[in-house]
């Protein structure tokens, strides 16, 4: 079930020719991340390529999927074709569980409400061979780690903390549902070859430090945006040093500075750790080709010269962090922080402490925050904040249970939430008197945006390791250094806390009672995915039609954008998000944020048909019903932010045939193009303002649409003139054959119908 050991026994046994081709290529000694991509290219290279500029084809090992984007990526997957995904896939039930009272009635609420969603998810893994984990199972990135991660492997998920396997020292990347459909499907999948950091670590954590406060303290040197395009690569005494679910810690939280993944090394941790998790034999394996899975040893020496930019960070000086508020790269050390909190006005009182989550949810997580819970018990202090703790998945819940850990949080008050994201993604229902009263809270997550935990603006978030929100839990203070200052206990003695102390790994080994997995059937042909007819929150998808054949005449103008249109604009999330498994009830927010040229309103375009002024999904409907097509019309970097493939699939789903702007950004006009539409550019960014609210269009030259050709538009005003204008494309001769088939899943469809 679990791992697919023959396909890491194949990666391994190619990875020494691999990596000395790359050598050969590059000419010179490589860092591990080059190791892993260059061994995990689509098709072999001869030419290398450039970092931060070259787009390369990559074929990841594996892919994950969470709940809530699963649903439209599985959903187009279906439509494909293939009986069943093409490498190992895992679908995940962790962001739709609402924390409210505790795990077990949390969770019985969850399986009620969501029971549509999770019955299709179900259905829909078993049919085409993907691992399914309940609602209830864990969160994505510690069951990943505890189950599929490995050394040198390169893997994909829906969800952006999806890094946190690099732990394991595996290339795990954040993406949106239309790469993993990609991949699943047996297409390569795209990728900016990125840059390298390189973080030097000496010395070795002690005390109060933590993993965490080492990924605190990049994102404090880095900033939300230090690393992006790039990936992080840890290494020195120190990196080797720390154990496996302590660099995954970092990995996951190198999303916070936007990078594109992070990576430690393969050494003995990681080998303890994948013993421990019944993975032996792929610790067996990882250590035959053990120099492959480390950065070459000149790297080590003179790092500056193959990382594009190095940091160095001493283990044995580092402090805890605090992070925040509502950012994860305000970095106050925790001795600066009290000053901080007094100077900037933040509340300090501490109403509530969250320990646990994918960031933090570990063994050594729990036993050393358990260690300081058991110091309040013994040394009669009072716990002065609500407490909770969310285990990352049932493998860490059902141990520390067996170990009285769970207990001892039980006796100073904690409450246990399900395994699920809950708090961490806004999915709690938080008890507060007054929701406009300014409040802090702390976690050991890893975002603190203002919000993002239960949707207050005046919640002042703050993020550190699980031993010190443990520590200001029980002071019940945020001015409280656990390192220096003493509490008050019952008897009303000055008492101090110890260090914290743990166990890197449970010492009696992990054990389980029901996992929550349940794997694929072993042929799926007769499984039927299930989808009520009814539900207005999954909809099956039914392949777009293939373009017709001639050139696209009688177009009507929909809107003609004007300024900023990211994929929010083109698809808002916030309460559409329910509707993101159903096409037809999400189309409803098409285009609703973006500015109308003529009226500078949102939502408001004039439909040529009947002359009225209307929503822009209605007036697409409109002109669908009709059989007009229509066109959208933008302005520069049209699509920029996420590559919710949902921006693509609307307005291809209502009608229009092409997006014609100044220019595009790159994921959403690639998205536009595996969805069947046409993605054009003003080849005279003028010409934009030559577009007027009556025009009907014509698109001409697609009878020989060819990579490199420009188009020819023309404009046909109401007044009776038109404007002929030259459009251009980036199609290359593949990205053709999706715009005939009507889209690229179409084009496999046809591959495994043949
Ligand atoms: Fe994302 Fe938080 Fe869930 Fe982790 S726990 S997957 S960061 S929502």
């Amino acid at each position: 079930m679990v791992f697919d050991i023959d396909m890491i026994k194949k990666l391994y046994a190619a990875l020494p020719g691999k990596v000395e081709a790359t050598r050969k290529l590059l000419g010179r000694p490589l860092t591990l991340a080059e190791k892993i991509l260059y061994a995990h290219l689509y098709a072999p290279t001869t030419s290398s390529y450039e970092r931060g500029k070259s787009y390369v084809e990559f074929a990841p090992d594996r892919v994950a999927m969470q709940d809530a984007t699963a649903q439209m990526a599985l959903l187009q997957f279906m439509t494909c074709g293939r009986a069943s995904v093409a490498v190992p896939s895992t679908v995940h039930c962790d962001h739709l569980i609402q924390a409210k009272t505790g795990a077990a009635e949390d969770l019985a609420t969850a399986i009620n409400t969501n029971k549509e969603v999770y019955d299709f998810l179900s259905s829909i893994s078993d049919k085409y061979g993907i691992g399914f984990w309940k609602p209830g199972a864990g969160i994505i990135h510690q069951v990943v780690l505890e189950n599929y991660a490995f050394p040198g492997g390169m893997m994909i998920g829906t969800d952006s903390h999806t890094p946190n396997a690099g732990g394991l020292g595996m290339l795990a990347i954040g993406v949106g549902g239309a790469d993993a459909v990609d991949v699943m499907a047996g297409l390569a999948w795209e990728l900016k070859m990125p840059k390298l950091i390189g973080v030097k670590l000496t010395g070795k954590l002690s005390g109060w430090a933590s993993p965490k406060d080492v990924i605190l303290r990049v994102a404090g040197i880095l900033t939300v945006k230090g690393g992006t395009g790039c990936i992080v690569e840890y290494f020195g005494e120190g990196a080797d040093s720390m154990s496996a679910t302590g660099k995954g810690t970092i990995c996951n939280m190198g999303a916070e500075i936007g990078a594109t993944c992070s990576v430690f090394a393969y050494d003995q941790k990681m080998s303890d750790y994948l013993k421990i998790t019944s993975r032996a034999e792929v610790a067996e394996l990882a250590d035959g080709v053990r120099e492959h899975l480390r950065p070459d040893e000149a790297v080590y020496q003179n790092p500056d010269k193959f990382y594009d930019q190095v940091i160095e960070i001493n283990l044995d000086e580092l402090e805890p962090y605090v992070n925040g508020p509502f950012t994860p790269d305000l970095a106050w050390p925790i001795s600066k922080f009290a000053q901080a909190v007094k100077e900037n006005n933040w509340p300090e009182k501490l109403e509530v402490a969250l320990i646990g989550s994918c960031t933090n949810s570990s063994y050594e997580d729990i036993s050393r925050s358990a260690s300081l819970a058991k110091q309040a018990i013994d040394k009669k202090l009072k716990v002065h904040s609500e407490f909770t703790i969310t285990p990352g998945s049932e493998l860490v819940r059902y141990t520390i249970e067996r170990d009285g850990l769970l207990n001892t949080f039980d006796q100073i008050g904690g409450v246990v939430l399900a395994n699920a994201c809950g708090p961490c993604i806004g999915q709690w229902a938080r008890h507060i008197d007054d929701p406009n009263r300014k409040n802090s809270i702390i976690t050991s997550f890893n975002r603190n945006f203002a919000k993002r935990n239960d949707g207050l603006a005046s919640t002042h978030a703050f993020v550190a390791s699980p031993e010190i929100v443990t520590a200001l839990a029980i002071a019940g203070d945020l001015t409280f250094n656990p390192l220096t200052d003493t509490l008050k206990n019952v008897n009303g003695e000055d008492v101090k806390l110890d260090e914290p102390t743990g166990f890197e790994l449970p010492p009696k080994g992990f054990d389980v009672k029901d996992a929550g997995y349940q794997a694929p059937a072993a042929d799926g042909s007769g499984v039927e995915v299930i989808v009520s007819p009814t539900s207005d929150r999954l909809q099956l998808l039914a392949p777009f039609k293939p373009w017709e054949g001639t050139d696209l005449k009688g177009l009507k103008l929909l809107i003609k954008a004007k300024g900023k249109c990211t994929t929010d604009h083109i698809s808002m999330a916030g309460p559409w998000l329910k509707y993101r498994g159903h096409l037809d009830n999400i189309s409803n927010n098409m285009l609703i944020g973006a500015i109308n040229a003529y009226n500078d309103k949102t939502d408001n375009v004039k439909n040529q048909l009947s002359g009225e002024y209307g929503a822009v999904p209605a007036t697409a409907r409109a002109y669908k019903a009709a059989n007009v097509g229509s066109i959208v019309v933008g302005d520069e970097n049209y699509g920029e932010g996420s590559s919710r493939e949902h921006a693509a699939m609307e307005p291809r789903h209502l009608g229009v045939r092409a997006i014609l702007v100044k220019s595009f950004a790159r994921i959403h006009e690639t998205n536009l193009k595996k969805q069947g539409m046409l993605a054009l550019t003003f080849n005279d960014k003028d010409d934009y303002e030559k577009v007027q609210e009556d025009d009907t269009i014509d698109i001409i030259g697609l009878t020989s649409f060819a990579p490199g050709k420009s188009l020819t538009v023309v404009l046909y005003h109401s007044n009776g003139t038109e404007d002929s204008i030259t459009v251009n494309h980036t199609y290359n001769e593949q990205q053709i054959e999706w715009f005939k088939a009507g889209g690229a899943l179409n084009v496999i469809r046809a591959q495994f119908a043949a």
